[in-house]
């Protein structure tokens, strides 16, 4: 028998094993803040390496969930770099939900906090992991990561990713596939930003003219911002949260706001958070003073030639497990844009099928596991054949 068949009989018969990691995972909370809860699903994936005997690195982090190291054994063949698989501990949902809504299959579905973004795709690196160590094949090192804050612009995991992308010969990230079944070949990139705005406080009734409205100003800047929005060119500009103002009755001596900027290119983005500090810097009510903070950034995957080899690459396995996959462009960010920036051929959304992510409904396709384990190994047994 060769690997090939080897790895994806194997995994094949490990969709119970599969199961029951995913439903201890789930049923433990892990919202990005609750950094005990993420290293408790951290804890899941060092048993489980351990009793397949790959080495776990831990890089600790301060605020938010540890991040994993999983590395293969394999040695290299070529010094083109390790093979990464990447995915996020974290989850956007509070403490209790996996009380309140724990691991459960209906049908074809499994439903749980984080189940399918991106839960599953953890086990699924996971197991592509050990079924590399038991029967070989690699044609690189693989290395798995397992980060703690995706979900909240990975303020600390950012570096981790970096560094091991800047030496990486491919980078698979375990997302989850779209809806369709397509896995995400290119994504936007996305700043956070907040502004805060000083005016002046004054009587509204007594004093009125003495006051500098900062909320008068908040609204003009709004209007100024949301007119940077370009929707043919990919570009959208949104203030999500406002919040300004002392009393009904006093001019507000205060206001503040938060953008959401998604873009597709580099240049947009130079140009666009311009125009967003000119407007910020730019007072149309006289004597009001306004600044710009950038909370967190998530960087695009743009379309290249190299993206192109890496969505073939994954088609041509996929074919060979029995799907066929398209690309797909998205407006969501994750740690993708982190490796794809840094010039490390990337694939996105190669991570079992699910929906309706961030929601209570959000589901996993079960039947999804084992294939898009298998199809995925295919992948990077393929490396060589694929020129990547
Ligand atoms: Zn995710």
């Amino acid at each position: 028998m060769n690997t090939e068949t080897a790895i994806t009989d194997w995994l094949a018969a490990q969709r119970p094993a599969m199961l029951e990691m995913l439903r201890e995972m789930v049923d433990t909370d892990s919202g990005s803040y609750n950094k005990k809860g993420i290293d408790a699903v951290g804890a899941i994936v060092s048993r489980f390496m351990a009793s397949h005997g790959i080495k776990v690195e831990t890089v600790a982090q301060q605020k938010h969930g540890d991040c994993l190291r999983a590395l293969g054994s394999a040695k290299a063949a070529s010094n083109r770099g390790n093979i990464v698989l990447m995915g996020h501990r974290d989850t956007v949902f509070p403490d209790g939900e996996a009380t309140r809504r724990p691991f459960t299959i209906e049908g074809s579905r499994a439903y749980g906090p984080g189940v399918a973004d991106m839960k599953a795709g953890l086990v699924m690196n996971a197991f592509i992991l050990a079924a590399f160590e038991k029967f070989g094949g690699a044609p690189n090192p693989i290395v798995a990561l397992f980060t703690g804050d995706e979900e909240i612009g990975s303020p600390e995991g950012r570096a981790v990713i970096e560094a091991e992308a800047r030496k990486a010969r491919a980078v698979f990230n375990s997302e989850p596939g779209r809806v369709s079944g397509n896995v995400v070949s290119g994504r936007k990139g996305g700043v956070f930003s907040a502004f805060s705005i000083e005016g002046k406080a004054a009587h509204s009734g007594g004093n009125f003219s003495d006051g500098i409205s900062a909320i008068g100003e908040l609204a003009h800047k709004i209007i100024a911002l949301h007119a940077l929005t370009d929707l043919e060119a990919g570009i959208t500009v949104n203030v999500g949260l406002v919040a300004g103002g002392q009393s009904v009755n006093t001019v507000a001596p205060l206001a503040t706001g938060q953008i959401d900027l998604r873009y597709v290119t580099a240049p947009q983005r130079e140009a666009v958070m311009g125009a967003i500090e000119k407007i910020i810097r730019t007072a149309t009510i006289p004597g009001t003073r306004a600044t710009l903070e950038i909370r967190g950034e998530f960087l695009p995957m743009e379309h290249t030639p190299t993206a192109a080899k890496m969505l073939a690459l994954y088609q041509d396995a996929a074919g060979a497990t029995g799907f066929s996959p398209q690309g797909e462009f998205t407006g969501g960010c994750a740690d993708s844009g982190f490796t794809a920036a840094v010039g490390a051929p990337t694939l996105c959304g190669v991570g079992p099928v699910g929906g309706k992510a961030h929601s209570p409904e959000e589901y996993l396709e079960l039947d999804s596991l084992v294939p898009r384990a298998q199809a995925l190994a295919r992948a990077i047994l393929r490396l060589d054949a694929a020129g990547i």
